[in-house]
């Protein structure tokens, strides 16, 4: 059987890097009829938050990634935490150091500081020095007392390794290359690399995808595989997705568009952006010379007070910004696979009908935004309505929009009379303001539209025929612009444009006789009357 595992370290926010590594290990499983196991990796206490983990599921399950064995679902393999795994991992290390593949050591961070400087100094790759005679316990307990820390590592075999990899085939490493491993920290506690290869026997993984990072580790994981007695699962690495500056999709992407942006705003009170992002005058200094990057949360808070837009990074980013799981997860797949032909735009039944994990591509891809857009507007025609209006109240929910207190009948309609928006926050654009009073009308508008000869006239036309409507709805409406339209001698613009610009103070709405319906008879006499009034000011 086909099984799969994602494991995260639950450190933050679920990245987009992330996100494809879960959606590959998922659709391989769905592909084969096997499974898909979600391994929360939080041995590093220091790293880990504590709601990262349940974050990360959020954004799974937003994504529409699901998991057969895991937090919450549970399973015959468990606890999927790893750091509920301790005796498990203890009886493992016990046998290795017992049949003296692994050793203790007592060396200070100074000491280990002081053998990585002499190999850089000789050019060489650092290798730890073997003891000839390993530790015993009395020695441990010596060390102990004398507060050395103690780890153990693991004695690598003195052979070259081959790792058998489905995306880069054999891929040899030299003896010199590879180090006796800490596979338990002097805090007690196995290492990412000694936990992994156990769970990843007992939980009767069959293929491990994993980002192109970990090659590197996994020659050190086929040797403790092989002094553990395991079965050697299947390797693919993946292919880095680079972002379109050049770099990895990193905060450093995030942190570099504010800097930048600021840069170009003329008249800016930079003491005030620091409070904002509570750094200090100092921080922001560093900031600004390129010499730091801030959290995630700092930089975002800055952002939003200048009203910089951020590249979207984080699954969440994205939710945030508009785009649907079906349009993210159809991009997403095509960084670094593709199904062998042009076809791009995929529904989810078929990526897992098609998914074949020989298909992954050794070179590197492109995180091509206009693409993601391109993908998430053909997908919000594709989704059926109930869903559409489902990530729409999830969209107006995270960001907080007043919209989101409109009921679902409302919601629905304003989602059609949208169709063929890029995003959800087009929609949200488009629609914002039946949430909003016209406070002022836009230049273009006023110089385009309203400027124009003859227009106050027209909207007290167009006032007069909309109130003797007893029936406000599409087709009375229809029917009164075009009975206005002939009787006037105007085009169809001469009448939507004034009422445009009256209901939104500028010159886009989705169609009149949608905008109308939503905004009601009265909130529309309110604003044209509005408009007749400011008409005279012009
Ligand atoms: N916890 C590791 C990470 O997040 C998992 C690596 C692996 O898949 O083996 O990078």
């Amino acid at each position: 059987m086909t099984v799969t595992r994602f494991a995260p370290s639950p450190t933050g926010y679920l990245h987009v890097g992330g996100a494809r590594t879960a959606l590959f290990c998922w659709l391989m499983a769905k592909h084969n009829k096997g499974k898909m196991i979600l391994r929360i990796e939080d041995t590093d206490q220091k790293r880990n938050t504590p709601t990262a983990a349940q974050q990360v599921m959020d954004d799974l399950r937003w994504l529409g990634i699901t998991w057969d064995e895991g937090p919450e679902v549970d399973g015959p393999n468990g606890p999927y935490y790893q750091s509920e795994r301790r005796d498990i991992y203890d009886r493992y290390m016990k046998q290795l150091l017992e049949k003296g593949s692994a050793y203790y050591c007592f060396d200070t961070p100074e000491e280990l500081n002081a053998l990585r400087q002499e190999a850089i100094a000789q050019k060489k790759n650092f290798a730890y020095p073997r003891p000839e005679r390993f530790p015993d316990e009395q020695e441990v307990a010596k060390a102990q007392a004398e507060g050395r820390p103690v780890t153990v590592r693991f004695a690598m075999p003195n052979t070259d390794i081959i790792v058998h990899d489905i995306v880069r085939g054999a891929v040899r490493f030299g003896v010199d290359e590879l180090n006796d491993f800490v596979i338990q920290k002097s805090d007690g506690v196995p290492s990412y690399h000694f936990a992994c290869v156990v769970d990843d026997e007992l939980m009767e993984v069959s293929h491990i995808l994993r980002g192109q990072e970990h090659l590197m580790n996994t020659p050190g994981h086929i040797a403790l595989q092989d002094a553990l007695g395991f079965r050697r699962p299947q390797y693919a690495h993946m292919s880095v997705t680079i972002s379109e500056g050049g770099g990895k999709l990193s905060k450093r992407e995030q942190s570099k568009t504010l800097r930048n942006a600021i840069k170009t705003m003329a008249t800016i009170d930079l003491e005030k952006v620091a409070e904002v992002g509570g750094l200090s005058a100092d921080e922001m200094a560093t900031f600004m010379a390129n010499k730091s990057n801030p959290d995630a949360p700092q930089i975002s808070a800055m952002a939003e007070y200048l009203g910089v837009h951020l590249p979207e990074i984080n699954v969440i980013d994205f939710l945030k910004s508009g785009y649907i799981p079906e349009g993210m997860i159809n991009f997403i797949a095509l960084l670094g696979w593709s199904p062998g032909d042009d076809k791009e735009i995929m529904a989810l039944d078929e990526l897992i009908q098609l998914f074949d994990i020989t298909r992954l591509t050794k070179s590197n891809s492109l995180f091509d935004r206009q693409k993601l857009t391109a993908f998430n507007t053909e997908h919000m025609k594709m989704v059926a309505p109930e869903r559409l209006l489902e990530h729409f109240k999830r969209y107006l929910a995270i960001n907080d929009l007043p919209m989101g207190q409109a009921d679902d009948a409302t919601l629905a309609h304003i989602l059609t009379a949208c169709q063929g928006a890029r995003t959800l926050a087009d929609v949200a654009a488009k629609c914002n303001f039946l949430y909003q009073d016209v406070t002022g009308y836009d230049p273009k508008a006023i110089k385009k539209v309203l400027k124009k000869e003859g227009v106050k006239d027209i909207l007290i036309k167009i006032r007069t025929a909309l109130d003797s409507l007893d029936n406000w709805d599409d087709d009375s409406i229809n029917k009164a612009v075009e009975e206005l339209c002939t009787q006037n001698d105007v085009g169809m613009g001469k009448i939507a444009q004034p009422i445009r610009v009256a209901i939104t103070g500028s010159m886009v709405s989705p169609s009149i006789h949608d905008s109308l319906v939503l905004l009601g008879k009265e909130r529309t006499l309110g604003r044209i009357d509005q408009l007749i009034e400011f008409m005279d000011t012009l």
